[in-house]
């Protein structure tokens, strides 16, 4: 097989980022992206195109247009790692060999963890936000309910963007009520955690508009099934006396589905007991072989698992991606940011910004950006900026990251 410097898994928003920083660092290193797909996708748009904000085409570039100067796009999937060997088994093709491995896989969508669920996927009003091609399903849903129910669920975490069942909830009752409806639509949100959002300070905020919208909101509530020809979803809640589940009719249903680590990391020996990459939290280098790093979801990081989060991991995992290949020790560190715009309405957002432990970690000041309150300037950043901010991400354009370096 062929050997490279830096070996990539996954042409995503971590794999892009950190390969594009590594090779601005270092233009003549031999670096390979092993990517499947021929589409790359800015996934957190999909929040708004399922809210009618965005077309679904805004959100999507060719990889072929996003590979970065100077790296080799493998179009291939990763089968196995072989980490005492240094050595990646891939789908079609020769074995390649790296001195140091970045895993940015990403994170799995467990359609099939629902029973029922993938056939009816995209019919009888069964929709969901993090597919592309599902998300203009979900706008044309929401302007065609008048009355009826509408259920949104949240599986149990980890999933990648917490806050997105809820965005999809909130845009929902939004346009129902502009349309003067809302009134006459049952609205229920049933998620299987025990908060309606993971970190205190932002949870008032949101209450607020639980409230106003009218919404019944269900914790530890897990859907279970769907019979979409009978338009019932199945939910399992606690009950009295044990687990009891609960069917409930529907004309529009929301999915987002349970959320897993890819089988091959698993499969290689390189996974935490939840089958996540277990890297050191900071320098982001796997805990046995020092010569991997992960990123992005698919790293076992108690970190949101957002672009947010990957934006400020890039730079760690290419700073100490060269130190590792200049056999020294890693450098720098990541302090667990992570980010979630909670569209709570359209044109105002709730800007959920913390990092390890639930420590809120503003970007902006609080006077000129409240991120416990929804904001107009947080909208703006999330409809005009950010989408900018991450494409420039990809070509490793490290904006308002400072890494911070490690004591020694
Ligand atoms: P991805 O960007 O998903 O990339 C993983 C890549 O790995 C894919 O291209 C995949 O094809 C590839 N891959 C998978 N398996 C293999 C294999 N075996 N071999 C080779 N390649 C492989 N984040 C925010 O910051 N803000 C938001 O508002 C936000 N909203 C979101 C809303 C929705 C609906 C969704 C779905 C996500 C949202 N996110 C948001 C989360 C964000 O999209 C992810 O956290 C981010 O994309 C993670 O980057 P990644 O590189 O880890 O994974």
């Amino acid at each position: 097989g062929r050997r490279f410097d830096v070996v990539v898994i996954g042409g995503g928003a971590g794999g892009l980022s950190a390969a594009a920083g590594l090779l601005r660092r270092r233009p003549n290193l031999s670096v390979a992206i092993v990517e499947p797909s021929a589409d790359h996708f800015y996934q957190p748009g999909w929040t708004l195109v399922g809210g009618g904000v965005f077309t679904a085409k805004q959100t999507r570039r060719s990889e072929a247009s996003l590979i970065p100067k100077g790296a080799e796009w493998i179009r291939s999937r990763v089968e196995q790692i072989l980490p005492g060997e240094g050595r990646v088994i891939v789908a079609d093709g020769a074995p390649l060999s790296y001195s140091v491995l970045i895993v940015a896989a990403g994170i799995v969508l467990n359609w099939g963890g629902i029973s029922g669920l993938e056939e009816t996927l995209g019919r009888n009003g069964v929709t969901s936000n993090y597919r592309y091609d599902l998300a203009p399903y979900t706008w044309q849903l929401v302007q065609t309910l008048s009355r009826g129910t509408a259920l949104f669920t949240q599986p149990p975490m980890p999933i990648k963007c917490a806050g997105a069942p809820q965005k999809a909830l909130y845009l929902s009752c939004d346009e129902w009520r502009r349309r003067g409806v809302l009134d006459s639509i049952t609205v229920e949100f049933d998620t299987c955690t025990p908060a309606l959002f993971g970190v205190p300070a932002f949870v008032p905020a949101l209450m607020n508009y639980i409230r106003d919208y009218g919404v019944d909101l269900e914790l530890s509530s897990r859907l279970v099934s769907v019979d979409g020809t009978r338009k019932v979803a199945t939910f399992e809640r606690k009950g009295d006396n044990g687990p009891m589940q609960i069917e409930r009719g529907f004309d529009m249903l929301h999915v987002v589905p349970p959320q897993i680590a890819p089988a091959f990391v698993r499969d290689s020996g390189i996974a935490d007991p939840s089958g996540f990459v277990a890297v050191n939290p900071a320098t982001l280098q796997h805990i046995t072989y020092k010569n991997i790093y992960a990123l992005g979801d698919v790293a076992g990081t108690g970190n949101a698992k957002t672009a947010a989060a990957a934006r400020k991991q890039a730079p760690v995992v290419a700073l100490n991606a060269l130190a590792t290949l200049d056999g020294k020790a890693p450098v720098y560190a990541y302090d667990g940011y992570g980010g979630c715009p909670l569209t709570v309405e359209r044109g105002k957002i709730v800007l959920a910004e913390f990092g390890y432990g639930g420590k809120l970690m503003p970007t902006l000041p609080g006077w000129i950006l409240d991120g416990t309150k929804p904001t107009r300037l947080a909208w703006f950043l999330k409809k005009d900026v950010m989408p900018r901010l991450y494409w420039e991400m990809l070509k490793g354009h490290e904006f308002m990251v400072k890494p911070e370096k490690i004591a020694s």
